[in-house]
């Protein structure tokens, strides 16, 4: 999986070079402790961490350690200490001369999930600064990222001085994680990906954390998804990875709310990048779907409580309406995008994002109410109409994705449009046709609303 650099060998006479060779690492103890149920102590920890981000540990090594922690887990304290390596297994930020409690937002990934990109704007026109790294699309979900980079020119990868250049003179940043920050955690998550080690809470927990601490904010809102759209589908499981944030993270003096929300159906009506994009412009307009708007607002007020800009919920309503009524998060996207270097033209004249070439209707097969949008299946159609990456070296389409005209509650007559595809290539539109059309379920009884957030943890 990745390339090592060849063992030094004996010198010119057969002699070992001493100080070149470390002494070998007990790994294999290591991991038989760990597979039978033993817990591993701090400088095992460091050591298989930093053994990671340097190649010293080799990749089957810390393959099937992961397994073992996979089936075992780690304690309170192996977790800490997990954290604090992967921290230490790269550089940290250093954003102390931005005034201001700093508060970053992260999901654990939805469908149609744009709130970052109108939330983040607002957040700072409230006087929060928000230093945003964000990720890529990953596997049916997509990324803010991807979404970003249908802005004409904008850059989403800024060395440290640059980002935090941007975010003192927007009060925001919008960027991707650099090489230097947690580099254990990426090559973790690779074997992770290729070994079915993601699905570990621990696991998860830490690398979602390393980032966000080497990042330097100092509060952290996590948006931990439940549904058929989410990675952790069962509310059982997102509420202890929630647990697990909130409490890993103020052991580590970051301070961290989650809010578990749905994620059975996709958020908002777009689903794509440009079309997310433009649809996160609408709700910095004072428009865009009522899930949108109201996802936006809650997350708001929340960051503002955790800026100390707000004593309450109702105080953070007030004033993220209020920067939406007047402007001033527009404003604020405007600035970042200036600033990272994309063309603000495009949020005035959304018609200059990129459009795929071709479109076509999805149409109901009888009528009654949309009792159901599976938005697993919504995502993996966007993601194979090009949307997302089936790998990580492929390139996605900024201009496909899905316009949703029903969601669920929804009445719908027969023959009426219930999703507008935009596609660039026929054979990924015949590809996925029928997985959008059977997305959508449709009965004789309206369903019963649902909440958009289920529960808060701090
Ligand atoms: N997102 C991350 O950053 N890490 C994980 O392990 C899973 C999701």
């Amino acid at each position: 999986m990745r390339a090592r650099s060849p063992g030094k060998g004996p010198g010119p006479l057969g002699a070992v070079r001493k100080a070149s060779r470390p002494a070998p690492l007990p790994v294999t103890t290591w991991i038989a402790r760990k597979r039978d149920g033993g817990s591993l102590d701090d400088d095992a920890i460091r050591a298989l961490i930093s053994g990671a981000a340097t190649g010293r540990v080799p990749d089957y090594q810390l393959a099937a350690l992961l397994m073992a922690i996979v089936w075992r887990g780690l304690s309170p304290g192996e977790l800490g200490a997990w954290l604090d390596a992967m921290v230490a297994s790269g550089d940290r930020m250093r954003l102390g001369d931005v005034p201001g409690v700093k508060v970053d937002k992260h999901s654990t990934g939805g469908v149609g999930d744009k709130i970052s990109l109108c939330l983040a704007p607002l957040v700072a026109a409230c006087g929060v600064p928000v230093p945003m790294m964000s990720g890529r699309a990953l596997g049916h979900t997509g990324g803010t990222l991807d979404k970003l980079e249908s802005i004409p020119g904008f850059r989403t990868a800024l060395d440290p001085r640059a980002f935090a250049r941007v975010l003192a003179k927007a009060g925001l940043v919008l960027a991707g994680q650099s090489a230097r920050l947690a580099p254990a955690d990426r090559i973790l998550y690779a074997l992770r990906d290729a070994t079915a080690t993601v699905e570990s809470i621990p696991l998860i927990a830490s690398s979602i954390l390393s980032k966000k601490i080497a990042e330097g904010t100092d509060a952290l809102l996590m948006d931990v998804k439940v549904g058929r759209g989410a990675f952790l589908p069962e509310r059982a499981r997102a509420r202890e990875l929630a647990r697990t944030l909130v409490a890993l993270g103020s052991r580590a003096g970051l301070r961290v709310v989650a809010l578990l929300t749905a994620m059975d159906q996709p958020i908002g009506h777009a689903i794509g990048n440009a079309c997310e994009l433009a649809e996160a412009i609408d709700v910095l307009r004072g428009g865009g779907p009522a899930d949108t708007r109201a996802l936006t607002v809650r997350f708001g007020a929340e960051m503002l409580i955790l800026g100390k800009r707000a004593r309450d919920l109702a105080e953070g309503t007030r004033k993220i309406e209020a920067a939406i009524g007047s402007g001033a998060g527009l404003e604020k996207l405007r600035l970042c995008v200036r600033l990272q270097g994309g063309d603000v033209r495009v949020i005035d004249e959304p018609h200059r994002l990129p459009v795929a070439r071709h479109e076509a209707v999805i149409a109901a097969g009888r009528a009654g109410f949309v009792t159901s949008l599976d938005a697993g299946a919504l995502g993996r159609a966007a993601t194979r109409l090009g949307a997302g990456r089936a790998r990580k070296e492929d390139r996605v389409d900024p201009g496909v994705g899905i316009a949703l005209h029903a969601k669920q509650g929804d009445a719908v007559a027969r023959g009426a449009p219930l999703a507008t595809v935009r596609y660039s290539e026929s054979a990924r539109f015949e590809a996925v046709r029928a997985a959008i059309a059977g997305s959508f379920a449709v009965g004789a009884q309206r369903p019963r609303a649902q909440p958009l957030v289920l529960e808060r943890i701090d």
